[in-house]
């Protein structure tokens, strides 16, 4: 595979994706919502949304209206939520396209209404409580009169309230005491809830940490995006397996002596004689800046560091003495099992988190994204030594 003509990789690894949603599913009683947002945290909603239903999940979610309606473009009917719009969206394409939609506010109900008198379509909606994190629920003060205003608009046929849901902002960290709050006040909603006369049929908390960490919170349905990518908090024993590799030929190839500084503001220069190799992606292309001066990828087998500044569309790795030639393949992240780094590498490298480099690198237009098939065994498997 030596053409030089050849563009970075990002290889998504569908039976991990299946692996994963099997794996998650076994830990709950719950039904499993597969969060597809940010085109699947860039790993490509169609095909993730696919697997994920084709082993185990009953329900899709996404954040904002627009992904709501591409994932029905794409042919999918199953069950399908979206949590994040304005108070005065146009919900008539939801309720034609029969997606459900979460209710934080009692003008998101007034829309809603709206859309359903317009459309002559019954919404079904999910009341969307805060239970502690100010972010996007319905503060506790305000919980009240929202389903009572759900429950009037019930009665006259124009919604269905199918969910009340929550978020749990520090589920990650098991000893967390707000996990526990998060649970009461939720508890305290739902109860809320069925004095207005609603009778939600979903009810939603968990999200990937929760799931692994809180078996209290599950509720009847679980959210679940991160973990279906092989992003899950430590220390659990569930074994999910990440699901990107990142390759990139190398383009040039160059040999300098010692003292030779690389790249923008001089940002390395050579303690030796050696080997430089040039890759065609850089910051524009999901790579993080920050990573610079820690990150490495595996080069035949061993971990080389990338020197000097990231530039926009190009990094400069050294390679010692490896005999490497442009057109030949590098590994820049992958599962980690021949010793490539992982996006957890990527993360720490970059003082951040996993889906923060994953959703960049599945946007970048420069890198092409190849799906491999659940069940067939990825190209990266193949060459693990017995
Ligand atoms: C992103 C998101 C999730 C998924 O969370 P993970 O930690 O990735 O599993 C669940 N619920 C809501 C409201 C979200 O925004």
């Amino acid at each position: 595979m030596n053409d030089p003509s050849l563009c970075p990789l990002l290889q998504v690894d569908l039976d991990a994706i299946a692996a994963n949603t099997r794996q998650l599913s076994a830990l709950t009683t719950a039904g499993l919502l597969a969060v597809v947002k940010a085109d699947a945290f860039g790993h490509g909603v169609t095909e993730v949304a696919r697997t994920a239903l084709d082993h185990g999940a009953a329900f899709l979610g996404t954040a904002t209206l627009q992904e709501a309606l591409a994932v029905r473009e794409r042919g999918i009917d199953a069950p399908l939520l979206c949590w994040l719009t304005g108070p005065f969206t146009d919900f008539g394409p939801a309720l034609r396209a029969r997606v459900d939609v979460a209710a934080p506010t009692v003008q998101h109900l007034d829309a809603v209404a709206a859309a359903a008198r317009a459309t002559g379509r019954r919404a079904r909606v999910h009341l969307h409580a805060d239970v502690g994190m100010a972010r996007d629920g319905a503060p506790a003060e305000l919980w009240g009169v929202l389903c009572r205003h759900a429950a009037r608009l019930e009665r006259v046929g124009l919604i269905k309230t199918a969910g009340v849901m929550g978020h749990l902002g520090c589920a990650d960290d098991p000893a967390d005491p707000h996990t526990g709050d998060g649970l009461t006040r939720f508890r305290r909603a739902v109860a809320q809830a069925r004095r207005a006369g609603l009778r939600p049929a979903y009810r939603h908390l968990a999200a990937t940490a929760a799931l692994m960490t809180s078996p209290d919170t599950h509720q009847n349905l679980v959210r679940i995006g991160a973990g279906l990518y092989g992003i899950g908090p430590g220390g659990t024993g569930v074994p999910l397996r990440p699901a990107t590799t990142l390759t990139a030929p190398v383009t040039t190839v160059r040999d300098v002596p010692a003292r030779t500084p690389v790249g923008y503001h001089h940002g390395h220069i050579t303690d030796r004689p050696t080997r430089l190799a040039l890759l065609p992606l850089g910051y524009g292309d999901g790579l993080p800046r920050a990573a610079q001066g820690r990150a490495q990828v595996l080069v035949q087998g061993r971990l080389r560091p990338v020197v000097g500044e990231f530039s926009m569309d190009q990094i400069v790795i050294d390679v010692g003495d490896a005999g490497i030639e442009p057109g030949e393949s590098v590994t820049l992240l992958g599962p980690g099992l021949r010793g490539e780094p992982t996006l957890g590498d990527w993360a720490a490298w970059a003082h951040t988190l996993p889906h923060e480099i994953c959703t960049a690198l599945g946007r970048a237009a420069r890198i092409e994204r190849r799906h491999l098939p659940a069940q067939a065994r990825p190209v990266h498997q193949l060459e693990i030594p017995a």
